[in-house]
């Protein structure tokens, strides 16, 4: 009886019941869902832009428990469309002006698809050659392309590696940069250690150093103003960490922003290198949003003194047409963090890891597993060239000019910080503030007023964009970089503005 049911089973298995790979019903279903897609984009311009969802509203819309018995592709995507979509906020619009932008493209999602249709694991260069050799060499093409110098290059002795986000980028390198040197000073330190960033660094350099276990009162978020355009100066840099050595503490780290997520300020990095190197500190530039840029020769001023950084970082996902997830990371030194992550388990023993001519990039991340997200660069880089990618990234920052001529036409606002790349910061001034409320109010009116009308603008969906608090004062960020947007999105964001502002004062 026993062997019967067996062997009624194998013969089960792939044929009757269920083939989760059978070619032609992936083909059938591949296609339901590119058509579906394709549709999504000719009308994203009909949903409003932020979702308007109430929390909890899905579990309403859906079954208590799992479906016992198979459905059909067709049913399930009537219910994308039904209940999943409302609850979208809808990223790939072209209205959309908030964050920072997600580039999806065509180029990024069939290099998506190639790699989770192949689905290899590249946590050793064994385990799948082409995706480790592939990411090696798209990180040294774009490592040229962005001008970085050779020494960050696999071609000059340092190196790049694929990550998921910048956070783990961050995470990654402040543990080298920890473990150098406790390996140096002794681990008994670690309660020693320091890390410098500005007030304006991201909040992901925070999260990385209580992970890495940095001393939580040893987290030097060092204040910037509008005198500097929210730079650090490298002064204060400077006395910082001299009253930190005063103490008895050990500066370990620190991290220069260009184009800080706030108001896209750029630190200025040759100064603030110079004072990091006299002080033996492992720095790091964060570039997530603003690092595309430079591809384009005319942003390369922002670099100058990066020969003086320890690794630099950039999400391709923002602002590179290369869907998420996929942050760039390259290293000076990357036996630093290979020495900080590496194992050497048994399992994975192999002749070509043990011959050291190999990448075996689970030592350069966090996580054993890993996508072949070089896949996806290269289709992008192969897909649209180097030329339309620089056109890509001008194309926004023209745009960005546009709008912020626009704002100069129409005295009730105001620009608040001076623009970086494709995003304006920008408010309706205190002054008409004022004359709106037939007083003269402060900062703090305006302010307020400001965040009414971003939320009055938000809610009606046409647009969405978010905010920032620089130096005190609330400002509405408009992020110019989705890959849908043009001029004609621009100036019915601004129309919108116009008219909700005026509708507030009136
Ligand atoms: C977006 C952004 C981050 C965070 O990126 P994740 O990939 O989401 O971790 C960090 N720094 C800056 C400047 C950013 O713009």
């Amino acid at each position: 009886m026993g062997t019967a049911r067996v062997n009624h089973d194998l013969n089960d298995h792939l044929n009757t019941t269920m083939n989760p790979l059978d070619p032609d019903e992936f083909r059938r279903q591949g296609h339901l869902i590119v058509d579906f897609l394709a549709d999504y984009y000719q009308n994203v311009e009909k949903y409003p832009v932020r979702s308007q969802v109430e929390p909890g509203y899905l579990r309403k819309c859906l079954p208590k428990i799992a479906p016992y018995e198979p459905e059909p592709i067709e049913t399930i995507l009537q219910d994308v469309q039904k209940d999943i979509i409302p609850g979208l906020t809808h990223w790939q619009s072209p209205n959309f002006f908030a964050h920072f932008q997600c580039n999806a493209s065509i180029a990024g999602f069939v290099g998506e698809m190639l790699s989770t249709g192949f689905n290899v694991v590249g946590f050793n260069w064994i385990s799948s050659p082409a995706a480790t050799e592939l990411e090696s060499i798209v990180m040294d093409w774009l490592g040229k392309l962005l001008n970085l110098p050779t020494s960050f290059l696999f071609s000059g002795g340092g190196g790049g590696v694929l990550q998921g986000t910048t956070c783990e980028a961050m995470l990654c390198t402040l543990t080298a940069a920890r473990d150098q040197m406790l390996n140096k000073i002794g681990r008994e330190n670690m309660g020693k250690l320091v890390v410098y960033e500005s007030d304006q660094t991201h909040f992901s350099l925070q999260k990385a150093a209580k992970i890495a276990g940095i001393n939580p009162s040893n987290i030097r978020s060092l204040m910037t103003t509008k005198s500097t355009a929210f730079g650090l100066s490298p002064d204060s840099l400077r006395s910082a960490i001299q009253s930190d050595i005063k103490s008895g503490l050990i500066p370990l780290f620190f991290c220069a922003t260009i184009g800080t997520t706030s108001s896209n300020a750029v630190d200025p990095l040759g100064p603030l290198c110079d004072v990091a190197k006299d002080y033996n500190i492992w720095v790091h530039i964060d570039a997530a949003y603003a690092g595309s840029a430079f591809i384009c020769s005319e942003f390369h001023y922002f670099l100058h003194g990066i020969d003086g950084a320890n690794s630099f970082s950039l999400n391709a996902h923002k602002w590179f047409l290369t869907t998420l997830d996929c942050c760039c990371l390259w290293l000076k030194d990357p036996s630093a963090l290979i020495k900080a992550l590496s194992t050497d388990p048994e399992i994975l023993k192999n002749e070509a890891s043990d011959s050291n001519q190999v990448v075996d990039y689970k030592d350069w991340q966090i996580a054993l597993s890993r996508r072949f997200r070089a896949m996806k660069i290269w289709f992008v880089l192969r897909s649209y060239g180097v030329s339309n990618l620089r056109k890509f990234i001008r194309g926004h920052v023209k745009m960005a000019k546009h709008f912020e001529g626009l704002i100069a036409m129409d005295k009730r606002f105001e620009v608040v910080v001076p623009r970086n790349f494709a995003m304006v910061c920008f408010r309706v001034s205190p002054l008409m503030v004022a004359n709106a409320n037939q007083k003269l109010l402060g900062e703090e009116d305006a302010n307020e007023f400001n965040s009414k009308l971003l939320e009055s603008i938000n809610a009606a969906g046409r647009v969405y964009m978010t905010h920032a608090v620089v130096g005190g004062v609330y400002v509405i960020r408009l992020a110019v970089g989705a890959t849908l947007t043009d001029y004609c999105h621009v100036n019915k964001a601004w129309k919108e503005i116009q008219e909700h502002a005026h509708t507030m004062q009136s």
